[in-house]
């Protein structure tokens, strides 16, 4: 079973979040050297200023009013345009020149993925060596080079650091975890994204809600650590029975729910129905088996996430009141 990837793309939602602040230093140090490089007639530079103003403030308008940050243009429009300008800055101020790859370098991480980013670069020091080379001495130049790696290097390292920490943050807010299951942090949008995709590709989706029968004398008899073993063991089998398109959700307690992707009634019926056997047969207890109670329900048309939830709530009442250890749809 996997988490969905967009949900928990630390990388993008950081992304976003840097491109936004850079967009704003962008703007503030950017604009009075289109200004200054206009007054005195460096018509070329100006524009080129210019331009990376336009393409910091469209990029960062998509995120603002759409929350949608377009890598793409930034690759191939944003980047291009800061590399023009330092080849322009290099060709006409030579050793001034230098200067402005520092900044250009130590961006780059903070406005693209990981491999993007080095891509870029790549073509910055592809660019600009053979230009330094040809101004500064040899021993000069190896120096301009590894200083600007080191730049590099570090807002590479930096940025991997903070991703992995908020990755590791979102797996714990959406993880339950004793059982290591989805917990009710993404529910809503899960089954909101699912409803989603079955009206796009008419996919049928089902949900499975079941419920550890008598588990409260579970805890009674043989104490609260062989509960929470009984929990975690039916976890293991479900997340191994279904596939990995497949969510599964401790709701609290002993109730959990699993939405069925791509999956109409009579599939989702045999492996709820395989599901309450396999669970049945796994001899958790001494004396007696752990059974579940199944409730059913396959997305209608134009029904929404509450109401289908619902459904798949009575249903598991029914099999409850019907003498529990049972499927209902
Ligand atoms: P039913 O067949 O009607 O579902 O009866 P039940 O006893 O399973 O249901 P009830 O809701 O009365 O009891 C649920 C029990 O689950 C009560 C609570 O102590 C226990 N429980 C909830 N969370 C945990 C947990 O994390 N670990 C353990 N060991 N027990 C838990
Ligand atoms: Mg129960
Ligand atoms: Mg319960």
């Amino acid at each position: 079973m996997d988490l969905y990837p967009e949900q928990l793309q630390a990388t993008s939602d950081f992304l976003r979040t840097s491109f936004l602040r850079l967009a704003l230093v962008a703007i503030v140090f950017i604009t009075p050297f289109a200004i200054y490089n206009f007054l005195v007639a460096q018509y070329l530079i100006s524009i080129i200023c210019w331009a990376i103003l336009i393409a910091f403030t469209v990029n960062a308008g998509l995120i603002v009013w759409h929350n949608r940050y377009r890598i793409v243009l930034t690759q191939f429009g944003l980047v291009p345009i800061i590399l023009l300008l330092l080849v322009v800055l290099l060709g006409q101020q030579e050793t001034i020149g230098i200067f402005w790859c520092y900044p250009a370098a130590g961006s780059f991480h903070f406005m693209l993925p990981r491999r993007h980013a080095w891509l870029s670069t790549a073509v910055l020091f592809g660019v600009s060596i053979p230009l330094v080379s040809a101004f500064v001495p040899p021993n000069l130049a190896i120096r301009i080079v590894v200083t600007l790696a080191l730049v590099s290097i570090a807002a590479a390292v930096f940025v991997r650091v903070i991703t992995e920490q908020q990755h590791q943050l979102r797996v714990q807010a959406m993880t339950d975890p004793l059982t290591g299951l989805l917990n009710r942090t993404l529910l809503h949008e899960t089954l909101d994204w699912a409803i989603e995709q079955s009206k796009r590709s008419e996919l049928p989706m089902s949900l499975v809600a079941f419920d550890i029968d008598h588990f409260k004398s579970v805890n009674d008899t043989y104490g609260h650590d062989v509960g929470d073993d009984v929990l975690c063991r039916v976890s293991t089998l479900v997340k191994e029975r279904v596939r990995r398109v497949d969510k599964v959700f401790r709701l609290g307690g002993e109730e959990f729910l699993i939405l069925l992707h791509g999956t109409g009634k009579d599939a989702a019926q045999r492996v709820a129905e395989d599901l309450r056997e396999r669970i049945a047969l796994l001899e958790l207890l001494p004396e007696r088996s752990v059974t579940v109670s199944v409730g059913l329900a396959t997305l209608q048309p134009n029904e929404d996430w509450t109401a289908w939830m619902k459904r798949s709530d009575n249903n598991l009442y029914r099999a409850k009141t019907g003498g529990r250890n049972r499927v209902e749809v």
